[in-house]
């Protein structure tokens, strides 16, 4: 799950990570009250407008800028808010922007030479071990520094069972080229982000930059956290800093009623009982040559309402222009399967606009395939798998 710059660096500020601080406001008003709040409690007189969405690259697209007064921030967040902001890592038609953070200013007026650096703490997954990937080059996408100048790029493994070692974190700031305070202030901020990684569950952490202002300081100044669903459970707190805003409504709907449901680009919708089954359907309609529009694994009970949400869910993609149904019938007999698309089928009416091929195979799979060659549905029955692919894609044309 992904999380707001705010969010994140809540989390950090937890687990005592020196962070810029900011406090986040959903109107222009708001965001005057924040600024102020901030003088009282930092003494900054300049202040960073951030826009808050599911997207890096934010400054480049315009949704990151300085403001010099209280009326700065009030137009600059006016203007912010509402925006669609489109950067380097949104779609062209951008994301809507909900929030800003007011931030204290860090990067102090007179101070000519600000450090940026890049740190990040993920899995890798070559060795099994969490990694501290960081880089001199910070405040610049890393993609352009890998491609560009790979050496200045270093990483550190972690050991799970000893955690970081201390001489670890001091090789670290000694890497990035720090000495007295600094280094100092740079081991401890190693190790506070560490064990932030480890103890919230997260599965990525990517500070860029963090910064060592002219007193030696070290601050994130970004904070792009990704928490590890599955441990969710966990942490009640972090469960409920789910921005649906930010996430596919098609996707929102489907996990709200149970499904697992993943949206893709193509053209012809499936839906199978199982994720290995669903996987192997994908690619045979790729083989035949079409294209998933989705994934989607409707679980073990493929009852008439489950199937009937499952097929409301896959037409709200406009590209479908097919659908496959692929169930095995194991603990599931096929022939209420078969009955359930039947039942959903004329429940939904013409709200099925597409050709549908049902593939339906295990216990009472003759039954099924009875069932529905005889319900006076439009439904296309096949009984192998390449058979119901083929048929796919003779529907398509293709
Ligand atoms: P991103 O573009 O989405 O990665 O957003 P960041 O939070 O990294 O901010 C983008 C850039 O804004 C940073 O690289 C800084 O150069 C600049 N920035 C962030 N905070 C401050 C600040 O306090 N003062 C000034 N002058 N610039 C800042
Ligand atoms: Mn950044």
């Amino acid at each position: 799950m992904n999380l707001h710059e705010y969010q994140g660096k809540e989390i950090l500020n937890s687990f005592g990570v020196r962070i810029q601080r900011g406090i986040v406001a959903s109107n222009h008003k708001a965001a005057v009250d924040a600024a102020k709040q901030l003088t009282v409690e930092t003494g900054t007189s300049w202040y960073v407008v951030k826009a808050q969405v599911h997207a890096g690259g934010r400054g480049k697209g315009g949704g990151v800028k300085l403001a010099k007064n209280l009326a700065e921030v009030e137009s600059i967040s006016n203007d912010i808010i509402g925006m669609m902001l489109v950067t380097p890592q949104t779609s062209a038609e951008g994301k809507k922007v909900n929030q800003v953070l007011i931030c204290e200013d860090v990067y102090y007026p007179g101070d000519s030479e600000p450090e940026e650096y890049y740190m990040s703490v993920l899995l890798n997954r070559n060795t099994g071990k969490n990694m501290i990937m960081y880089s001199t080059e910070g405040g610049m996408d890393i993609e352009t520094v890998a491609e560009e100048t790979p050496h200045l790029i270093f990483t550190e493994e972690i050991d799970p069972t000893m955690g970081l070692l201390p001489f670890q974190a001091r090789k670290i700031a000694f890497n990035l080229g720090l000495s007295g305070v600094a280094l100092k202030e740079m081991t401890k901020f190693v190790s506070a982000l560490y064990t932030a990684y480890i103890k919230s569950d997260s599965s990525m952490f990517e500070i860029n930059p963090v910064l060592k202002t002219s007193d030696s300081k070290i601050l994130a100044v970004d904070a792009k956290v990704t928490l590890d669903e599955n441990a969710l459970y966990r942490h009640k707190d972090y469960a409920l800093m789910r921005d649906l805003r930010e996430e596919n409504p098609i996707e929102v709907e489907a996990k709200a009623a149970g499904l697992n449901y993943v949206d893709l680009d193509g053209n012809v919708g499936c839906m199978v009982n199982g994720a290995g089954l669903a996987m192997g359907t994908m690619d045979l309609i790729k083989q035949a040559g079409g294209e998933p529009a989705n994934f989607l694994d409707v679980g073990g009970t493929a009852d008439a309402a489950r199937v009937e949400t499952a097929f409301g869910i896959i037409l709200k993609d406009p590209n479908v222009k097919a659908i496959l149904v692929n169930i095995f019938g194991g603990i599931v007999r096929c022939d209420r399967v078969a009955q359930g698309v039947v039942d959903a089928y004329k429940s939904m009416g013409d709200k099925i606009n597409v050709p549908i091929i049902c593939r339906l195979q295990g216990t009472n799979a003759v039954e099924a395939k009875e069932l529905i060659d005889n319900s006076g549905m439009e439904i296309i029955s096949a009984t192998e798998f390449q058979e119901a692919a083929d048929k796919v894609a003779d529907v398509l044309g293709l």
